[in-house]
């Protein structure tokens, strides 16, 4: 069967891409090879099934901050379509977003389906033809026309994007087209630790540490939050995504240093200094600093040599300095990861000096155009990894309409 543009991968780029061509340029025969039953199956999953669209950062230069792979690349996109535009692209089609405390967005119906049936009314409507269960076996270019064999049949085109997401079969298929594929390797993961300074107390969080991976230059700052296995929580999730390829190679074994309170090891030996002075009388254990949470502070303050019934003036030197550490400088040994059911990803993908980004075409192959995930671009948790899919989709779609 032959089509104008086939777009292969029915997910969140490819969706996003075929309407906008369609919509473009209504000359086209537009057709999308997807090989699950259904399409946006990620979509669907995402935000917890709210679907974090995007996220409320308008300038470029702060938005390319988000992403550890594509930071650079992302840039000039972000110039021609961002997070305003998306708003915008939903809205005139009747989506409207809302804005949460930390900047994230999610449509106001706080489901997911309502993006999903917006992307298959918009194709309906621009009679983008949709082959479910067509999974992309091979691709080859004879005569400036893509042959593409599926499980249900060929088809040829005269352009093609690829939006398949994380599909090792389809980056090998790239392979074999002369283009290279960054290792993949996991993003977006929460570390597993096994310490009795968090214990017990999973749901407890810390609302502002700053969390070092020793031996690297790794850092970061924001919530932490204690789990079953260990810790999650913006401050992890960013060096997760951060670190991912230095995390492989250490096989998920390494060791990080928290600052609870975000204050010197000094200044905080200083306030607990005082603190001896002025709450003579009490005990340690009841007596919650920093605004921290009670249960954490308890743990911290056992891990430094001291007992329920210890008061602030029975304190000597090296107690003090001990909790003052705990509290500033404390070490945990990371020994695997676990998922993070809101949102993960994997980094890795096409070799973005193997891309034009002012149109999202192989600087390869002719005709041939990426968006998504494919690429070797990812970002933290937060509406980012959409907004990389909406503004690959919307570019490409773009030139391949012209
Ligand atoms: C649980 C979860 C929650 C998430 N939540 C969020 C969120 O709230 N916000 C956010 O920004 N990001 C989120 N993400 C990340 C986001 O989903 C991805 O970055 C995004 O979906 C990438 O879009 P894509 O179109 O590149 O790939 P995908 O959406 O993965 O789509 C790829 C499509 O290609 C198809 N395909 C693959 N191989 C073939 C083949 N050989 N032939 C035919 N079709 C093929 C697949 O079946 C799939 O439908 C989440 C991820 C997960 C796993």
């Amino acid at each position: 069967m032959h089509k104008d543009v086939i777009i292969i991968g029915g997910g969140a780029a490819g969706f996003f891409a075929a309407i906008n061509i369609a919509e473009q340029n209504p000359s086209l025969k537009v057709a999308i090879l997807e090989r699950g039953a259904a399409g946006l199956t990620k979509v669907k999953v995402s935000g917890g099934g709210r679907c974090n669209v995007t996220h409320a950062e308008f300038i470029p230069q702060e938005l390319i901050q988000n992403y550890p792979r594509g930071e650079k690349e992302l840039l000039g996109p972000f110039h021609q379509f961002m997070t305003g535009d998306t708003i915008e692209w939903f809205e005139k089609r009747g989506v409207e977003l809302k804005i949460e405390d930390d900047g994230r967005m999610f449509p106001v119906s706080n489901s997911s389906q309502t993006i999903i049936d917006c992307f298959l009314n918009e194709a309906e409507k621009y009679q983008v033809e949709v082959f479910y269960n067509h999974s992309v076996k091979s691709l080859e270019q004879k005569n400036e026309l893509f042959h593409i064999e599926t499980s249900q049949g060929n088809f040829s085109s005269e352009k093609i994007l690829i939006a398949t997401g994380s599909n090792p079969k389809i980056w090998k298929l790239l392979e074999d087209l002369r283009h290279t594929i960054s290792q993949p390797v996991p993003s977006l993961f929460t570390f597993n630790i096994e310490d009795d300074r968090i214990k017990d107390i999973p749901g407890v969080v810390a609302k502002d540490v700053e969390v070092k991976v020793l031996e690297t230059d790794l850092w970061s700052e924001g919530p932490l939050l204690i789990t079953h296995w260990g810790m999650s929580a913006p401050s992890i999730l960013k060096l997760s995504a951060f670190g991912a390829l230095e995390f492989a190679k250490r096989d998920y074994k390494f060791q990080i240093e928290i600052n609870f309170i975000k204050k010197s090891f000094e200044e905080c030996l200083d306030t607990l200094k005082t603190l001896k002075q002025d709450l003579a009388k009490k005990t340690v254990f009841k007596s919650t600093q920093f605004e921290l949470p009670k249960r954490l502070w308890h743990k911290l303050v056992l891990a430094s040599n001291m007992v329920e019934d210890t008061r602030w003036a029975d304190l000597n030197k090296l107690q003090l300095e001990n909790l003052a550490s705990q509290l500033t400088q404390a070490i945990f040994n990371v020994n695997g990861k676990s998922t993070f059911k809101e949102e993960f990803v994997t980094a890795g993908g096409v070799n973005l000096k193997e891309v034009n980004f002012k149109t999202f075409e192989s600087k390869y192959i002719k005709n041939l155009f990426f968006a998504g995930e494919v690429l070797n671009i990812d970002a933290v948790t937060g509406g980012f990894n959409f907004q990389n899919a909406w503004t690959g989709a919307y570019i490409a779609a773009k030139s391949i309409a012209q």
